[in-house]
Parts: structure tokens; sequence; C-alpha cells
């Protein structure tokens, strides 16, 4: 039986944004070594990664940007915006993060793998067509399900992204594409701004993008309310023949940077929500990316019962 893919790319943990920055290598460092504590990187198939290629990257960057995020680490240290900077390392981190999730999807197509977690880094879901935002340099789970679309020829591609964040970037890139449904969970108020309820896609692709924005404050009850009461209909009625997860962690009450209070036990259960839609609907498909969480224990355990439930379901 195909187990769960587990990418973990080394050159991930050589991105280094500057000294006291919340998205910083132990993130990877801490989580790795906690997955091994408990077993569970026994319990999964590793994989290595590759880097994507510039053609990939292509798909959704434009050239301007994927050579100004390449330029900038050749210059580094250098800030690209006000919270995103780059390290010598930073490209070749930025490549293998997109790159890794691009085997992931290939991997689990393939039928090698039921399903996939990528612990990658630096994030991508701020990364908008032409600008490198928020901590994210390439758009990962976009270069990802651009490849889905356009090399492995699916009709229909799914992303829930839970990050606490709203996923600017992602939903930018697909607004007008029918094809790839955008739905996000996030606090509003909150950075970047993006993601009112009302934004629901733009000309051919209206109807394809989904925002529940929801108040600092909320725990499990709220968030699995909105998946399960506004999102999976949705999802469930576009059918998808792939399921994308940005999966972030700062949504949890520990976290520095958001004021919402699930727990890894919520994480849990989104993650059973989202394996039953891919069961329905995509043959079991369905890869999950990092993108934030900053509170490295809180990281920690929300990855352990994340992973968990993915590979619970692959032995089911
Ligand atoms: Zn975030």
């Amino acid at each position: 039986m195909p187990a769960t893919g587990f990418v973990s790319p080394p050159l991930c943990r050589d991105h280094d944004p500057g000294r006291g920055h919340p998205e910083r290598a132990e993130r990877l460092v801490h989580l790795g070594e906690h997955l091994a504590s408990v077993g569970l990187l026994a319990e999964v198939e590793n994989g290595a990664s590759r880097a994507a290629t510039p053609l990939e990257l292509a798909r959704v960057h434009s050239a301007g940007h994927i050579e100004r995020v390449r330029s900038a680490c050749l210059s580094a240290p250098l800030a690209l915006d006000g919270d995103t900077a780059v390290s010598k390392s930073s490209y070749a981190a930025a490549q293998h993060a997109a790159g890794g999730v691009l085997t992931a999807v290939e991997r689990v197509l393939r039928g090698d793998w039921h399903n996939a977690f990528c612990a990658v880094r630096p994030p991508g879901h701020h990364a908008e067509q032409d600008a490198a935002m928020g901590f994210c340099l390439f758009n990962n789970v976009a270069v990802a399900a651009a490849a889905l679309r356009h090399e492995h020829g699916l009709a229909r591609v799914a992303i829930l992204d839970w990050d606490v964040h709203h996923g600017n970037g992602t939903q930018h890139l697909f607004e007008r594409d029918p094809s790839v449904f955008y739905a996000s969970l996030h606090q509003w108020p909150l950075y970047p701004g993006t993601g009112a309820a009302e934004e629901r896609g733009l000309g051919a692709g209206e109807g394809a993008t989904r925002n529940c924005p929801l108040p600092s404050g909320s725990g499990d009850a709220q968030w699995l309310r909105a998946l399960e009461d506004t999102l999976l209909p949705e999802l469930e009625a576009f059918r998808p023949e792939f399921v994308l997860l940005s999966a972030g962690f700062d949504a949890h009450r520990l976290d520095p940077l958001s004021g919402t209070c699930l727990s890894a036990a919520g994480y849990a259960q989104m993650t059973r929500r989202m394996l039953e839609l891919a069961a329905r609907s995509a043959h079991g498909r369905l890869v999950s990316v990092l993108e934030g969480g900053y509170h490295l224990e809180a990281l920690a355990s929300c990855v352990e019962t994340h992973l968990g439930e993915l590979v619970t379901w692959s032995a089911s």
C-alpha cells in the first residue's frame, strides 16, 4: 500500500532572512528532531527533492521576478520588502522549496505515495506573480498547481489555505482561472489585508475563490465550522482531481504572529475533513505544504498531529 511521503530538502535550511527573523531555519531543525523523536519519521517515506527550474517557476512568476530574486542573492544580504530578506543561499533554498512540492506531486500522481507533507521554507503563499512578499520568494503551492494543470493535464485543482494570513499571492495568481479553486481560512483583520468574503474571483474565475475571514480570538470550533459549512460544500461541488494544502500552523494559540487560538487537535480535525474530500473526489491525492508557524513547539506538535492523520489515512 502506498505510504505517506515526506519531503524536507536540506537546502531549505540555508535560507537566512536575518538575525531575529521569525521565519528561521530552526523551524525545520526543531520540526525534524521532534518528528524523529515521536517515531513519525519511521512511518513516512522520505523523498529526495529537486530544484524547480526557471521554466517551472515561470508558469506563475514573471521572468523579471525570478531574475531579481536570483541576482539579489548574489548581492545578499539584501531586503526585497520590509519583512522579506535574502541570503546568498536563498535562491537555491527557494528553488528546492518549490521543487520539493513538485516532487511530492509527481510521486503522488504516479501512485508511489498516497499523500505527502512538504517541510519547506521559505514559505510561498504571499509571493505574487512579480514580487516577493511576506517572507515568501516563490509561490510553492501555486507552482505545483500550475504543473498539475499544464504539465500533468489535470482539469481541476483545489487549494485550501489554512495559514492564519490570507494567501494574497495564490489568490491573485488564480483568481481569473476557473480550473484552480482557491479557498482560505484566515484571521481578519490581519496582514496582508486581502481576503474579504466578497472576493470570489474575477472574469471566468468568478466563483472559484472563496474566503472565510475569521476574527481574532476564534478557536477550533469556529474554524472547523467555517471549513465544514462554507468551504467544503463548494470544494465538493468543484470536484477537484488533486487537493493541495497551504498548511500554515500560525493560527495556533501560542503563535506570536496571530491572535487566533487553534489547537493541534483542531488541525487534526481539519486534516481529516480534507482527506475525506480528497478520497471522495481526487482518488485520495493530497499534498500538504508548510507555510507559516513561528512558535517552535507549537509548530512541531501541530505538524505531528497533521502528519499523523496523513499516515493513518494511508494505512487504512
Ligand atoms: Zn502566516
